[in-house]
């Protein structure tokens, strides 16, 4: 690894030991006394949970986490009470988390859609540095047919479990149904993953797909409740109340069985102390249960659908809750400051405590709205989710009141750039709209590339 160099190698001549007094006297103050050796052997690995609310994680009111050991691991580094997820359905989070612009920018604006193999990606870049690839994925959305495999040297896709009777999936055959897998069996993979992987450093994703509906698939004395079921009970209004109910409870026994899994990937890290490890953990999105109205995710913008857990656990990070505003697009620098790669990503690296008024952006990923609006945007200003459309009136999603007036004519601004952006011949990068974006609090990443 490349942090401050090897002293060792340069201890050969005169000049040498000059040079050596002179390096340590440059980097002795910034060694950081937890930070791994350069002959350590060394793993990062990203864990994303498909569909995990942050109160389902951190626990709320008089309701304890469901993944208690997962939040007993997570306290051992820091975990961010303010992280907002960059859209609220798989694809475009993921394209986020792994290249570090939003879905406007890398172009997978909902599900369905190639990642561009044009974009680095954080495995790209761990590839480059020397780092083995592997990942493992729990769920068919996320197969390599849609580009997420890019920079992998193993992409391991489960799929062994049916969802309802799907046999397609935005527009593409799953094969004989099997759509999914749970976590039980995914850290079976996982654990083998980490001990046949290669080389002194090794990247690792991990993704679960337990809490994702149909609910109560992990619990063997109770049938399972699918949104199907949901959106039908709200359809006909009839035993709504029991039935949002059941839906709650067979989700957090759903979080219940994926943290007892993951409990073991945990005891795995423990019982290697010899490996320096950083685990970077989060979820594509949340779940709505009813809350503004919406069901599941995807249909709106509500909170329990964008504020996500994440956490970070490594020698390289303090320990602490940590009340910064964060988001999916944080992720690449955070890995990459990790392990010391240099790189270009966007965000924030989230080893350096940030900015608690930094402003999140993102985008829901559905189809047209009631009013015929293809996509909608939000941003959290000021620990607020503000969301709506270029051309519409900006609500505060909570209470679906209109935003202050000051607040709705920036948004407004910034959500018809992003419109245009998508195709209509917009350029982000342009020096205008760029400069007009930043007065907005939004800075536009080097690396956004752009239809000609
Ligand atoms: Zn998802």
């Amino acid at each position: 690894m490349s942090r401050t160099g090897n002293p060792r190698r340069r201890f050969s001549t005169v000049d040498g030991l000059r040079l050596f007094a002179a390096v340590l006297a440059i980097v002795a103050p910034a060694c950081d006394p937890n930070a791994p050796t350069a002959q350590a052997r060394e793993r990062v690995i990203l864990v994303t949970i498909d569909t995990l609310r942050w109160d389902t994680f951190e626990g709320s009111g008089n309701q304890a986490s469901a993944l208690p050991e997962t939040l007993a691991f997570a306290r051992r580094g820091a975990i961010f009470s303010r992280a907002y997820a960059a859209s609220n359905v798989t694809q475009p989070t993921h394209a986020s988390l792994f290249t570090g612009l939003h879905p406007w920018e890398h172009g997978v604006t909902r599900n369905g859609q190639l990642l561009d193999f044009e974009l680095e990606t954080v495995a790209e870049t761990f590839r480059d540095a020397g780092f083995s690839t592997s990942a493992i994925v729990a769920s068919f959305a996320l197969d390599s047919d849609f580009g997420f495999d890019q920079g992998f040297d193993a992409y391991e896709a489960i799929f062994g479990r049916e969802l309802a009777t799907l046999r397609q999936w935005e527009g593409r055959r799953v094969p004989q149904g099997l759509f999914y897998e749970l976590a039980d069996r995914v850290v079976e993979h996982a654990l083998a993953r980490l001990s046949a992987a290669e080389g002194e450093r090794q990247f690792f994703w991990f993704h679960f797909f337990d809490t994702h509906d149909p609910y109560g698939d992990t619990v063997t004395d109770e049938a399972d409740l699918g949104l199907p079921e949901l959106y039908a009970a709200a359809a006909s209004k009839r035993d709504v109340p029991a039935t949002l109910a059941r839906a709650r409870h067979l989700y957090r026994a759903d979080a219940g069985a994926l943290d007892r899994a993951l409990a073991r990937l945990w005891q795995r890290i423990d019982a290697e102390p010899s490996i320096v490890t950083h685990v970077v953990f989060t979820a594509d999105h949340g779940e709505s249960f009813g809350e503004g109205g919406a069901l599941g995710h995807g249909d709106a913008l509500t909170a329990w659908e964008l504020h996500v857990p994440l956490f970070v656990v490594s020698p390289r990070v303090d320990p602490g809750e940590r009340d910064d505003v964060v988001g999916s697009v944080d992720i690449p620098a955070t890995l990459m400051g990790l392990a010391d790669i240099p790189h270009a990503y966007p965000g924030r690296s989230l080893l350096a405590v940030g900015d608690s008024d930094a402003r999140v952006w993102g985008m829901s990923s559905t189809a047209p709205d009631k009013r015929g609006r293809d996509g909608r945007y939000f941003a959290v200003v000021d620990g607020t989710i503000y969301a709506g459309a270029a051309d519409g009136v900006l609500f505060e999603d909570r209470a679906g009141l209109a935003a202050p007036e000051a607040i709705d004519e920036q948004l407004r601004k910034a959500f018809a750039i992003f419109d245009g952006a998508r195709g209509r011949g917009v350029s982000l990068t342009d020096p205008e709209t760029r400069a007009a974006l930043e007065a907005l609090g939004y800075a536009v990443p080097e690396s956004v590339t752009e239809e000609p």
